[in-house]
């Protein structure tokens, strides 16, 4: 293939035409060879195809091209939707070594930004707001954004009716992951080795201490010592943030506390209401005089004496991990 060379395409797909071969009687004598790059123009890796493939690609998990382009499909429309988030500032970023991985994104504060290129008070409200209210994207697009290949919003969807939790996809073996309908051998291979990946499992634990969806809302109706229950979190406690215990408290069945409009059936008594709350000073919240259930943080940090209910709820979630 040479530039400026006429080729014969065919319809292939959607939208990007195949090209079929070139046609030398119709090249200039003087064309120039294409040469595909054998190294990463950016951190200039040498640059892999895989079999059956024709693209290259940079198999350097640190490139910053290979970087932005992750984070722009994660604050994508179709994935996290995170609105302002644009390619310049996520350039900026990325060059800066303020993010490196999509849960970056949540620890950027608003000193950080403000010193970026072009963003004024406003634009750095605006940006964390967006980035805040993407916590509240359920767990398809969860999936959909981490960018694993072949996971495109129809297999991700397909994925998360089956697989309420990334944990559980992590312990499934690609054949298992295969009788998924829709799911084929290669979608279920590649599933398999991303989240086999310690790096990656890293980054969803992360995500998850963030308060990210990274389970399914399923189980909510009947499973749960918490099922049926909305319950609302106001004040702090001393062993856990509060992203940590929402996703714990869904998890356990609870309605998320984020996302309740109406009367909480049960509130946290650990957490003593703040100091100026009139909403919920009006509303008389029934005594709760031994814990529920027990949540525990990623860090091992206790919150209460679990309940004989919770701890069967957790060697149930223990034997399905193992
Ligand atoms: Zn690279």
């Amino acid at each position: 293939m040479h530039i400026g060379d006429t080729v014969v395409v065919r319809k292939a797909g959607e939208i990007i035409p195949e090209v079929v071969r070139a046609l030398p009687e119709l090249r200039a004598v003087d064309a120039v060879p294409c040469r595909l790059p054998t190294h990463c123009p950016e951190c200039h890796t040498p640059v892999v195809q895989p079999a059956g493939e024709a693209v290259t690609r940079c198999p350097n998990p640190i490139c910053p091209a290979v970087v932005r382009g992750q984070i722009e499909h994660w604050a994508s429309r179709d994935a996290l939707a995170i609105e302002g988030l644009g390619e310049k500032l996520v350039r900026q970023l990325v060059a800066q070594n303020l993010v490196r991985s999509p849960s970056d994104l949540y620890r950027l504060d608003r000193p950080t930004l403000m010193a970026l290129e072009r963003m004024g008070a406003k634009s750095v409200e605006n940006l964390l707001g967006a980035i805040a209210h993407s916590k509240q994207q359920p767990w398809a697009r969860v999936l959909y954004g981490l960018g694993i290949r072949h996971v495109g919003r129809t297999v991700a969807r397909q994925l998360t009716t089956v697989f309420d939790s990334w944990q559980t996809l992590a312990s499934t073996p690609p054949a298992a992951i295969a009788t998924v309908p829709g799911i084929g051998p290669e979608i279920a291979q590649a599933v398999a080795v991303w989240f086999a990946d310690p790096h990656h499992q890293g980054e969803m634990r992360a995500l998850e201490q963030l308060g990210l969806a990274v389970h399914g809302e399923t189980p909510t109706p009947k499973l749960g010592p918490l099922a049926g229950k909305t319950l609302v979190l106001t004040g702090t406690l001393p062993t856990l943030t509060r992203d940590e215990a929402i996703a714990g408290l869904r998890r356990r069945g609870a309605k998320s506390p984020a996302t309740s409009a109406k009367k909480p059936t049960l509130w946290w008594r650990e957490m003593p209401p703040a100091a100026n709350s009139p909403r919920l000073n009006n509303w008389a919240f029934p005594s709760w005089t031994k814990p529920a259930c027990s949540i525990t943080s990623p860090h091992r940090r206790e919150l209460a004496a679990p309940s004989p209910s919770c701890g069967s709820l957790r060697n149930r979630e223990e034997r399905a991990r193992g």
